[in-house]
């Protein structure tokens, strides 16, 4: 054998990665599109993580699934869901084989972060009205002020009465925003350090502005605010109390580029994640293990509590999946998680030519290459993360080959730079394996989020993948 020509031996033995839109034919380069502007479609309705389980809730039943407590029996092919809370969602399609024999599971999760309303939000300053928050998850303070907000939520009254709020999305709504300090003035807001620019107690909504027309009281913007919300809602201030109230971008995704490849919009982590894992689900044919989507909330303030992925719903719906099938040994749910393989599917962090020295070239995302493959995450030696084992990678390696899904294997920026997790220890922790897989996001966290429809497409092409098992 003679000796082999460089270019072929590099093409052969490099891991180079190339810009997923080379060499793409028309047919694909539409359903990429096509696909996208679905995607762009449900991410402008499901800005909470109550709406997005609300919707997705609604592409289930449109496919045939149904929720579980209607069924007494569950046989292969079954397809069930059930809705933890209004808050969390997890679906499932019935296998041919036991569940203790394992499941696949892809686990996105819906909440993003955003702006929450403190339970004594309306004040009164200087005769303008405002609406205290608290900040949900990690977010860079000063990218939320300027900016128009949305107001999403939920006020339960003491009788059991809910009251739904959604004032920004529609053309002709007034949006809120948060006031940051003139540029002239700001000598002193200038010199703090970017982390403390914008404070949390800085970040006030501006509300409204005419007085109740009256003699003799003080606050009568505040008044009058009250008055209106009473009109419209019949509420109290009282009743924010047990309210849940957000403010979120008020703007829509939009195509992003003079080519249109990329996708900026508000919510993308894990939203992206998703709605694709959900798209795959509804191609699930007759599969041989239990397909399951995860729909989490409450991972961007650590997984916990009755809505998170700790939570020990998840192991109910599980055990209602296992006794229904037929199966109800006290180890059978056990037996079922030490055998399941899942997937943690959630965003990770793409290259920013803005910011080049926060990302180690050789092992960070880059938008148009594919689903991120991150073996490991956490923050300083790995601390915090569940690392998967090289053979459940291999695995996963495998069945992306062969479905033609593009991949990068990647992790979270610099070593020490800082660091994140997701919820795969939540699931490693219950004895299954664990990869995560996601989509590249430059900006993350951002009122703003980018994405790659390519990648889009392919974490959809993914988990398809994965869960046709
Ligand atoms: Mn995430
Ligand atoms: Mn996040």
């Amino acid at each position: 054998m003679g000796r082999i020509e460089g270019k072929e031996l590099k093409e052969r033995l490099f891991n180079d990665k190339p810009n997923g839109w080379e060499g793409l034919n028309d047919e694909e380069r539409n359903d990429i599109f096509n696909f996208a502007r679905d995607y762009m479609f449900y991410l402008n309705s499901s800005k909470t993580e109550k709406e997005i389980v609300q919707n997705s809730k609604d592409i289930l039943l449109k496919n045939g699934f149904v929720d579980i407590s209607e069924k007494e029996i569950l046989e292969p092919g079954d397809k069930v869901f059930y809705v933890n809370r209004g808050r969390c969602l997890y679906a499932a399609i019935i296998g041919s084989a036991d569940i203790e024999e394992g499941m696949k599971i892809v686990a996105a999760h819906c909440d993003s972060p955003r702006l929450d309303l403190k339970q004594n939000p309306l004040y009164e300053d200087n005769e303008l009205g405002m609406l205290k928050t608290h900040y949900y998850g990690g977010i860079k303070k000063y990218q939320w002020t300027n900016i128009p907000l949305s107001i999403h939520g939920t006020i339960v009254k003491v009788n059991g009465e809910r009251v739904n709020i959604c004032i920004g999305e529609k053309e002709d709504d007034p949006i809120f925003t948060i006031s940051d300090l003139l540029p002239h003035l700001a000598t002193e807001q200038m010199d703090r350090k970017l982390r403390d620019g914008v404070q949390g107690e800085e970040l006030n909504v501006l509300a409204g502005s005419i007085p109740y027309d009256c003699e003799d009281v003080k606050e009568k913007v505040k008044l009058n605010l009250l008055k209106m919300l009473n009109d419209f809602y019949g509420i109290r201030e009282v009743d924010f109390t047990s309210s849940e109230i957000e403010m979120v971008p008020a703007y829509k995704a939009k195509s992003l580029g003079f080519d249109f490849s990329l996708i900026a919009g508000y919510g993308q982590d894990d939203k992206v994640c998703c709605y694709t894992a959900l798209r795959g689900l509804l191609e699930v044919m007759n599969p041989t293990k239990t397909a399951v989507v995860v729909m989490t909330d409450k991972e961007e303030i650590g997984f916990e509590g009755v809505t998170g992925m700790y939570s020990r719903i998840f192991e109910t719906f599980i055990m209602e999946l296992i006794e229904k099938t037929g199966s109800a040994r006290v180890s059978s749910l056990d037996r079922a998680f030490s055998n399941s393989k899942a997937l943690s599917s959630d965003v990770d962090a793409a290259y920013n030519p803005n910011f080049p020295s926060a990302f180690e070239k050789n092992n960070t995302s880059y938008l148009n290459r594919g689903v991120t493959v991150v073996k490991y995450t956490g923050s300083r030696g790995k601390s915090g993360s569940s690392e998967a084992p090289c053979e459940f990678v291999a695995e996963v390696r495998g069945t992306f080959e062969q479905a033609g899904v593009k991949y990068q294997a990647c992790e979270l920026g610099k070593v020490d730079k800082g660091g994140g997790g997701t919820i795969a220890l939540t699931l490693a922790n219950r004895g299954m394996d664990v990869l995560d897989v996601g989509v590249p996001v430059m900006g993350m966290h951002s009122p703003y989020e980018i994405t790659s429809k390519f990648d889009v497409y392919q974490a959809y092409k993914a988990y398809r993948a994965f869960l046709n098992d």
